[in-house]
């Protein structure tokens, strides 16, 4: 038998334990390093869209008070999953534009604006 073999044998369930361990750690970390990225990027759109609500004119220093809209003519049309979402935002980033049609909206205007279908 060859050596690696037997050392599987011998160390099986410590192997198997490490390995799950190492999963569950590698998850935890990659989970919170996409939300540092994510963060980041929406802070970036919000400070290249002024940090202000098109709508109200509401001026918060907290990203999560901002919503994107779109207009239908916009390019940006096809970003249904936040996953979708964030690939537009790292194409805006490395371009350094942000797509006319895009407007920066508190969350409280973006639901009035859905809800009375005003563009
Ligand atoms: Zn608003």
């Amino acid at each position: 038998m060859k050596y690696k073999e037997k050392y599987y044998q011998l160390h099986r369930t410590e192997m198997i334990e490490n390995s799950k361990n190492h999963y569950r750690d590698y998850k935890q970390k990659h989970r919170q390093y996409t939300k540092k990225c994510q963060r980041k990027l929406k802070k970036w759109v919000v400070d290249k869209l002024g940090r202000k609500c098109a709508r109200c004119g509401l001026i918060s220093e907290f990203d999560c008070v901002y919503d994107l809209h779109h207009t239908k003519d916009s390019k940006a049309e096809k970003w249904r999953t936040s996953y979708l979402r964030f690939r537009f935002f790292v194409k805006w980033r490395k371009e350094n534009n942000i797509p006319k049609g895009v407007f920066l909206l508190c969350s409280n205007c973006h639901r009035i604006i859905h809800m009375t279908k005003i563009e």
